[in-house]
């Protein structure tokens, strides 16, 4: 892979497919392109050492099969894997693309081998997985120093620090792709530049003002990369792109309010919500701690978070719950007493007794099981909680700061099956789209673990393919 970086120069000849971006979707596209006997230039915004978007922080994909395969159990027909897909996005996903990615996803790991990527089974703590995901040995950093080993081994040019801020397009066509003052032509291009989470301005303007008349993105953490800040998809949508997915919404998980601003990655989960009650920073309860698994609650908690006076709450647990859950990486605030873990918050003592006292009184403790939907439930308490429902009774008391995480956003460019970019319905000859940026048109909403790496997969290397079969029509083209 040769590093231009150090030139400070385009390369003199035009290559045959630029690719810009540099996680998952761009490195399968660059990857395909190359093997399909393309020359590939793949545009990085960041420096070598951040490369790789929110791939780096990844773990797993989902993959259909019909019998036990390597380090998946059981089986998971592509029926199964629709289902689940139709149940998260409620409907909002295109049956032939999702069926298609579904397909793609049973036979991609022969093809990700070959590029280096290793696969584990399912890691305890990772629940109900071992059937449904494949693990990275390594996790997502290992799988893109891979595939960019792979990459140099095969002759993809690679420039870092290299954050595209605009195209030439010529009705439709690609020409050129812009850096500052730099320029790159190319015969075809493939975008698999990420979504926007990481653009705060943006996610400010999406959310707006809530009715205290708080900006609640302010207070957003963002849970990978700082590089996505969507300046290519604002300039697509601007120049007229096709667009798909909700443009105010983004997958929010509740995290450990110490996580930095940027790529705490998957280590700033607090799991132990379910265990516990949640209180908002006027010491209430707002929401049903134990209304289902956590791993099929987690996700909403980041948006019932931003909905809290500042943004912010505590999920507080005492010593039964500890051995229970995932420890976070921080300790908790610890405490001997409620009225001492109140202080120590510095949340409104008496209000917080009295939301305990209450939620503690309403506790009908039956049979206390976490690997069930048990009956230990509050009566005659709003909100309930519906499951797990044990009395905060025994120090010591742990409490963990909440923030909301936005995972990603859903906006992105529609697309088909070659993965083209569309104006006003028609498919561009040379531009395609693969990874978040698309991925709205299989995930309109949603989400379930390991399906991202499993679109962009399978669109990144379509849009490889695509891509290099454009960049020699091109060539015809230009001869004629
Ligand atoms: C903490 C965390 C854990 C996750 N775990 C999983 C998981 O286990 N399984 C799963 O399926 N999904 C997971 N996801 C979602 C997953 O990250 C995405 O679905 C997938 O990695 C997206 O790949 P991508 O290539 O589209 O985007 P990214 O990997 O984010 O890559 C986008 C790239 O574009 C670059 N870029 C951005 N703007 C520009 C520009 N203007 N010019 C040039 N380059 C630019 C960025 O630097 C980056 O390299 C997780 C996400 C997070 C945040």
């Amino acid at each position: 892979m040769q590093d231009t970086r150090s030139t400070g120069r385009a390369p003199a000849q035009p290559v045959d497919v630029l690719v810009i971006g540099g996680g998952n979707a761009a490195l399968c596209a660059a990857l395909t392109a190359r093997e399909a006997g393309a020359s590939v230039l793949l545009l990085e915004a960041s420096p070598r050492a951040w490369r790789g978007g929110n791939t780096q922080h990844t773990r797993n994909l989902r993959c259909m099969h019909d019998a036990p395969q390597d380090v998946l159990v059981d089986a998971y027909p592509e029926e199964e894997f629709w289902q689940d897909l139709l149940k998260v996005t409620g409907g909002q996903t295109d049956e032939a693309l999702a069926r298609l990615v579904i397909r793609a996803s049973s036979s991609v790991r022969t093809w990700m081998r070959r590029h280096g990527v290793h696969f584990q089974p399912s890691l305890s703590g990772a629940l109900h997985t071992a059937r449904t995901n494949a693990f990275f040995m390594g996790g997502g950093k290992a799988l893109v120093n891979a595939y960019y080993r792979s990459a140099e081994h095969l002759g993809v040019q690679v420039r870092y620090d290299t954050p595209v801020d605009r195209l030439e397009l010529q009705d439709g066509r690609f020409v050129a792709a812009c850096s500052g003052e730099q320029r790159f032509t190319a015969r075809s291009c493939v975008l698999a530049a990420g979504g926007f989470e990481s653009n705060r301005d943006w996610l400010r303007e999406a959310w707006g003002r809530d009715e205290r008349g708080e900006y609640p993105a302010d207070n957003f953490l963002i849970r990978g990369t700082r590089f996505n800040t969507g300046t290519l998809l604002r300039f697509m949508l601007d120049a007229g792109a096709d667009s798909i997915g909700d443009p105010t919404q983004a997958h929010m998980v509740a995290i450990d309010a110490r996580a930095p601003l940027y790529d705490g990655g998957i280590c700033t989960r607090i799991d132990c919500v379910s265990l516990g009650v949640v209180l908002n920073r006027d010491g209430e309860r707002f929401y049903d701690e134990g209304e289902d698994f956590w791993p099929k609650r987690y996700a909403i908690w980041g948006r019932l978070v931003a909905r809290q006076p500042g943004q912010i709450a505590w999920s507080v647990i005492d010593a039964k719950a500890i051995g229970r859950f995932m420890p976070p990486v921080f300790p908790g605030t610890r405490a001997q007493s409620l009225p001492e873990l109140a202080r120590s918050l510095g949340l409104p003592e008496q209000r917080v007794l009295d939301t305990l006292g209450a939620y503690n009184a309403a506790c009908r403790a039956s049979h206390f099981d976490h690997t069930r939907l048990d009956d230990c439930r509050t009566e005659a308490l709003a909100p309930p909680k519906s499951h797990w429902a044990l009395p905060i009774d025994t120090p010591p008391f742990t409490a963990y700061a909440l923030r909301p995480g936005v995972t990603f956003t859903y906006l992105g460019l529609r697309t088909d099956d070659t993965a083209a970019v569309r104006f006003g319905g028609r498919a561009s000859p040379n531009l395609f789209v693969a990874g978040e940026m698309m991925a709205g048109n299989v995930l309109g909403r949603g989400y379930t673990a390991g399906v991202g790496m499993s679109i962009g997969t399978a669109f990144g290397r379509i849009a490889g393919q695509r891509a290099a079969l454009a960049a020699r029509a091109e060539d015809h083209r230009a001869a004629a």
